[in-house]
């Protein structure tokens, strides 16, 4: 194709960002790759008068393939590299003393800004791992166009999402890795973000049975999650997923079975904690929580030094990005009922898997034979790692 190196991001104008990705899908020149976030999966069927949690992965894989996708991969790809990096830091930090702890997770663009404008002296806890969208994007863009022999600057890389707030994610200005790394200017990692309710609406506007499509299956190459990649969706699911592979990093053996299903740090309590027995020498403390009202209180009680964790994740979202911003909208004011059925449904997705940990997903370890070499190796720390900055600025008042 004869396609321009132009940057698709831009200014967004329009309400609805999926007007783009539409045109960019009717454009025989550029190649659209979507990504999957793990929470829309067991959303999107509500929207089509499913029953609440109904996991609809198979269609909604179907319906992008109809509406013009070239490839369809999967973020818990993604949100497995994402272990892969944030455990190996946390062992790091750990083992080495490279930077403070706790380790708070950084894959929630709502709780990193948070922590930039109001606590940015803690910024170096924030693990500086990207988001599983931050990493899947500049990897689409080098290593999977390598394979497939396609010119990165005809990709257009879009991210299927629960979140509103990624769309301020993808268009950080260090976020375009894999264009610094081949020299090409103006190249955003991540073109376009769309939530679960856009797609609906677009599907909708298309004229599509949802309900009546047949389940297909992810492209190769970075289309393959764990369970541990599918639980990213629930609070408390990023934690899971880092202790089964921390426990192999540190141990060199597989995490018990009783650790596959850590029920304190899982549910709907807005703060949650729990220790766990790796060896000897290494006793986790960890803790869960979502809302930053709740991730402020317990900012205050780590640094006043009333509690003492190794490892914490913060999501915005109430129950996770399971209930993030562009999920449908719960008209009938079901609360919790209905977030406890989309999260129920990725905990029995993640019980019936043969592949349950990060470091077990064998695209994954491919990917890193093949290109990245090993978690925080050189390459990986350019690619799939950021920095934050101090925003504290922005409130006027210091
Ligand atoms: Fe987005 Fe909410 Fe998930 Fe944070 S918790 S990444 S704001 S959906």
């Amino acid at each position: 194709g004869q396609c321009a190196n132009v940057c698709p991001a831009g200014s967004i104008t329009e309400r609805y960002e999926y007007e783009r990705v539409r045109k960019a899908a009717a454009n025989p020149d550029r190649i659209v790759i979507f990504s999957t976030s793990p929470s829309v999966r067991a959303a999107l069927g509500e929207e089509f008068g499913m029953a609440d949690g109904s996991f609809v992965q198979g269609k909604m894989v179907a319906l992008l393939r109809k509406l013009g996708a070239d490839y369809v991969l999967d973020t818990n790809f993604a949100a497995d590299m994402t272990i892969m990096e944030e455990a190996g830091e946390l062992v790091e930090r750990l083992t080495k003393g490279t930077a403070p702890l706790p380790q708070f997770t950084s894959c929630c663009p709502a709780w990193v800004k948070y922590v930039e404008t109001y606590y940015p002296e803690m910024r170096d806890n924030v693990s500086s791992a990207k988001s599983p969208i931050g990493m899947q994007g500049p990897t689409i863009k080098t290593y999977f166009a390598k394979k497939m022999g396609i010119d990165p600057k005809c990709i257009v890389n879009v991210a299927l999402t629960p979140c509103t707030a990624k769309k301020f994610e993808i268009r950080r200005e260090e976020m375009n890795a894999a264009g610094r790394y081949l020299g090409i200017e103006g190249m955003r990692d991540m073109d376009y973000c769309i939530t679960t309710r856009e797609l609906a609406k677009w599907a909708r506007e298309e004229g599509i049975d949802f309900a009546g499509l047949a389940d297909e299956d992810y492209d190769d190459l970075m289309g393959e999650g764990s369970g541990a990649g599918v639980i990213f969706g629930n609070s408390g699911g990023v934690m899971e997923a880092a202790v089964r592979t921390a426990y192999h990093m540190v141990t060199g053996e597989e995490a018990p079975p009783l650790l596959y299903e850590l029920q304190s740090v899982r549910g709907l309590d807005g703060v949650k904690e729990a220790f766990v027995y790796i060896n000897d020498d290494v006793i986790l403390k960890l803790a869960v929580v979502y809302g930053t009202a709740n991730a402020g209180r317990l900012l205050e009680k780590i640094k006043n030094g009333e509690k003492q964790y190794h490892f914490v994740e913060v999501m915005t979202c109430p129950g996770g990005c399971i209930g993030g911003g562009g999920q449908p909208k719960d008209t009938e004011w079901k609360g919790d009922t209905l977030i406890k059925a989309r999260i129920q449904s990725l905990y029995e997705r993640d019980r019936q898997m043969k592949i349950r940990c990060s470091h077990q997903n064998e695209e994954l370890i491919r990917l890193y034979e093949e290109f990245y070499g090993r978690p925080l190796s050189h390459l990986a720390e350019q690619m799939l790692h950021t920095f934050y900055v101090d925003r504290s600025a922005d409130l006027g008042v210091k």
